[in-house]
């Protein structure tokens, strides 16, 4: 199961160490960049790589230079410099990810505005990586000349940023404190001829790496955007689902984690949703598209490996929930919908730092993606009153008399009006949402934290409804034949993943990665999918057996 997932990288030759930490960070593939350039760098050749923002450029650098880096070293190895602040804290802490497995690597961040001493003091006790804003480091040099000796390989990221920011000097400066041997890689988004002049003087017969835009157009997809914070973006989810028509739909994140907290978050909210990666065995990835197409699913939340040559003629929207790392991922992306002469909608969550992905995006496509804002909670009202009128309509057409008399019985033994009744049933069908303004503007939607075991029996099932109705609540995905579903009451608060069930059943229970269906791993629980055939005889196995330092008692589960 693993080589599917990390085959891309996994050719890359990067030290185990660093493929362990980006199986675990949830990469599936590397973008266009990293594939180009990792070979480079660790052949240790000089490079000048040019792609645009939000492509992948640090894992680009950071991957290849730590699986060269030698831990046991305890003196500066790796330096970058970025033109910011922030940036160095963002690429310091993407180092301290991709080298979390390797044990023994120190990063440092040295920029403005800190005071100098406590970095100086850090810098001689042997971080290996530094990354650096070009003016703070020339002011630790100017202390210490030979701060820098030990250097041996140098990025410069943003480098048209930072000579915007005038630190072109600095930057001269530094490669004079560096050992004429290091290898020099250099990035930009753009090579104005003072960035090629500076590559002319300070690097050694550079290889060229370009990720080049094309102009891709995707007409018949209606395309809109919504400026959010990250922390927002669950709430911005469930709001746009609201307000949306859409038939069925398919949302993108980057991670294996984010489809499984995405897909169990709308789970949560009453949608009936799954989760689609690399993770998943294919015959399950198999049966999610067939559910997605047959309609017992409307929501889909992929990575785009997973989601690769994907063909469902109902899906009219594309939902961009996290930013795809080229424009190129986008338009494959939104072509989900608008197939076969249809007309589809994408739409694209865009935090702060992603904007100049939009207009990169825009370029690309040569279409504006129109700016849209967070649904206020009027429109979230009306959308449910429109989708609760829609889904009555038909039942009061059908309503025969003698329901009538069930009503008037009912009120009798209830001791109710005939509109208090009507209002309990309302709030039974609707699953207690709020239908007044007020409560609509209170609502938080579910933290993605408190995940809470749903009761499922008191669901009423409607059948024949699909979008623009009130969706009926399916607390669970329908089963394959042959499968049952089995719990045990070890869940995310007891440090457990899906793949130490996986790892668990399939060592201990001796059965074939093939045999065991879907995983999902709850706060308080988890649910595994298991053949019915044998299931005795392999709970027996398993009996002792115990993930995470806790016992497993894997229990049939019944749903009634
Ligand atoms: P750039 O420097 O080109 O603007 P970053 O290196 O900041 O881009 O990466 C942008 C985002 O993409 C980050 O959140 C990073 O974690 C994510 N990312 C990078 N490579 C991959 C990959 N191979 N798969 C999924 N996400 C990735
Ligand atoms: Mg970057």
């Amino acid at each position: 199961m693993t080589e599917s997932i990390v085959g891309g990288f996994a050719a890359l030759n990067l030290h185990p160490a660093v493929l362990s930490a980006i199986t675990a960070v949830g990469y599936e593939e590397p973008s266009a960049i990293q594939a180009q350039s990792i070979p480079v760098i660790l052949a240790g050749h000089d490079m000048i790589g040019q792609a645009q923002t939000g492509t992948g450029k640090t894992a680009a650098f950071a991957l290849p230079l730590l699986s060269l880096l030698d831990p046991a070293r305890r003196e500066p190895q790796i330096l970058i410099l970025t033109p910011t602040r922030e940036l160095a804290l963002q690429v310091a802490a993407a180092f301290e990810r991709y080298s979390s497995d390797m044990g023994g690597v120190k990063v440092l961040a040295v920029y403005g505005g800190a005071p100098m001493g406590p970095q100086l003091k850090a810098l001689r006790q042997g971080a290996q990586v530094v990354v650096a804003t070009p003016g703070r480091l020339c002011d630790h040099l100017r202390r210490d000349e030979k701060l820098l000796s030990t250097v041996d390989r140098l990025v410069l990221d943003e480098a048209d940023e930072m000579l915007k920011l005038g630190f072109m000097e600095d930057i001269e400066a530094i490669f004079q404190a560096l050992p004429e041997s290091r290898q020099t890689v250099l990035f930009s988004a753009t090579l104005p001829a003072s960035i090629r002049a500076i590559a002319e003087r300070n690097l050694k017969s550079p290889k060229h790496v370009k990720i080049a835009t094309k102009t891709q157009t995707v007409e018949s997809i209606e395309q809109a955007h919504l400026m959010v914070h990250a922390d927002q973006k669950q709430a911005a989810v469930l709001r746009l689902l609201e307000v949306e028509q859409f038939d069925a739909l398919i949302g993108f994140v980057r991670t294996k984690q984010a489809t499984l907290d995405i897909a169990e978050m709308l789970e949560r909210n009453g949608y009936r949703a799954a989760a689609l990666n690399g993770d998943i065995a294919q015959a399950q990835r198999e049966r999610v598209v067939e559910s997605l197409k047959d309609g017992t699913l409307d929501i889909v939340i992929a990575t785009d490996v997973a989601a690769r040559g994907l063909d469902v003629p109902r899906i009219t929207h594309v939902f961009n929930i996290d930013m795809p790392y080229d424009p190129e991922s986008y338009v494959h992306r939104i072509g989900r919908t608008g197939r076969a002469g249809r007309t589809g909608r994408a739409l694209l969550l865009v935090t702060p730092r992603e904007r100049r992905m939009l207009q990169v995006i825009e370029r690309v496509t040569g279409q504006k993606v129109a700016e849209i804002k967070m649904p206020d909670a009027e429109t979230v009202l009306e959308a449910r009153l429109q989708r609760l009128t829609n889904s009555l309509k038909p039942l009061l057409e059908g309503a025969e008399a003698a329901r009538g008399e069930i009503g008037t019985e009912l009120c009798r033994r209830l001791e109710c009006t005939p509109e208090q009744l009507a209002a309990a049933l309302l709030a039974k069908l609707t699953q207690g949402q709020a239908l007044d303004l007020e409560s609509v503007r209170r609502e938080q939607p579910a933290a993605p934290a408190a995940a809470r075991e749903r009761p499922a029996g008191d669901r009423p099932e409607r059948a024949g409804e699909r979008s623009g109705e009130a969706r009926p609540r399916r607390p669970m995905e329908p089963l394959a034949e042959g499968r049952v579903r089995c719990r045990t009451a070890l869940g995310k608060r007891d440090g457990i993943a899906a793949k130490n069930l996986l790892g668990a059943i399939i060592n201990e229970g001796k059965m074939v990665r093939e045999a065991i269906g879907r995983i999902q791993v709850r706060e308080t629980f988890s649910l595994v999918e298991l053949p019915e055939e044998g299931l005795d005889r392999l709970l027996g196995r398993l009996k002792e057996t115990r993930v995470a330092g806790k016992a497993l008692r894997l229990r049939r589960y019944h749903e009634e």
